[in-house]
């Protein structure tokens, strides 16, 4: 009983892998090096932990433990590295037993500091020539100090609220990006093809909050991935266009994913959840790579 059920197990993992199945030969694709995305580094910025999964899940899963994933993603592509989401912050590392939000609602870990990964793959913070967050809450911001020799690619409402004078109605936090106000920034209001090659494009999607922004990646063997931001925080609530309690905009959000499942229909692009363990637990993670 014991070997048909791990022969279904592994054959469930082989079936499920399938669509993510990678490349991961050092080389990379020496042919397409001239134009596009090369390659893409899905890199752990640590997890956030909550006693309570109903903040997410509306109605359901009261009380409910849950670890969320928490993911940054540095794409080489052949004009620069870009890095999407900077992760918690490289501070959290030096507790091993995270760090509790005011709220008490979520705990933050950090591992291994997002500078160590890039480290690992030799890559600087000053290498950075693009960097975009999807938004501006903690665990998406943390390590934004590290980046001001990027260029910062921000969606101009969610600009004015995390610059602003009144950035904690947000729920943000200046101290992780206080750096970035000298940055040089193209605000943006809506979508923006990165490198006009199509190969990166920031996806305007409102609602978590009030400049809230995807991004899809045209990997050269992988093909599209939509990075979901969080847009929606798990699978589950993709599928069913489920808002969070806490988002800025109820109706944006649903009608951001609306939007985002439309596109998807018309590309093919997979999405990548970035805080969906479960999901991540099947994507390489760096110093691999995805291409
Ligand atoms: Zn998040």
């Amino acid at each position: 009983m014991t070997s048909i059920k791990n022969a279904r197990r592994f054959l469930l993992s082989i079936l499920f892998a399938v669509p993510l199945l990678f490349s991961c030969a050092p080389m990379g694709n020496p042919g397409g090096a001239s134009s596009g995305v090369q390659r893409m580094y899905v890199i752990n910025c640590g997890e956030n932990h909550t006693n309570d999964l109903s903040r997410w899940t509306p109605g359901q899963n009261v009380g409910r433990a849950w670890v969320f994933s928490d993911h940054c993603y540095l794409i080489q592509h052949a004009k620069g590295w870009m890095l999407w989401d900077t992760g918690i912050s490289d501070l959290v590392a030096a507790s091993p037993k995270g760090v509790t939000n005011p709220n008490g609602l979520i705990t933050a870990h950090m591992p291994k500091p997002l500078a160590v990964s890039l480290k690992e793959i030799g890559v600087a913070p000053a290498d950075i020539k693009y960097v975009a967050m999807s938004h501006t809450h903690s665990d998406h911001c943390g390590n934004a100090n590290l980046f001001t020799a990027a260029t910062l690619y921000m969606q101009e409402n969610e600009y004015n609220a995390a610059f602003g004078p009144e950035p904690q109605k947000s729920g943000f936090v200046v101290a992780n990006y206080e750096r970035l106000r000298a940055s040089t920034v193209v605000k943006l209001n809506g979508d923006h093809d990165v490198f006009g090659d199509g190969s990166v494009v920031i996806k305007s999607t409102p609602g978590h909050t009030i400049g809230h922004q995807s991004l899809f990646v045209r990997l050269p063997k992988t093909g599209p991935v939509l990075l979901s931001g969080d847009m929606a925080h798990l699978v589950v609530n993709w599928d069913q266009a489920r808002v969070p309690t806490m988002n800025f905009n109820q109706d944006q959000s649903v009608k951001s994913m609306q939007a985002m499942h439309a596109f998807i229909a018309q590309t093919g692009a997979q999405i990548w959840i970035n805080h969906d363990k479960e999901q991540n637990s099947r994507i390489p993670k760096a110093p691999a790579y995805v291409d």
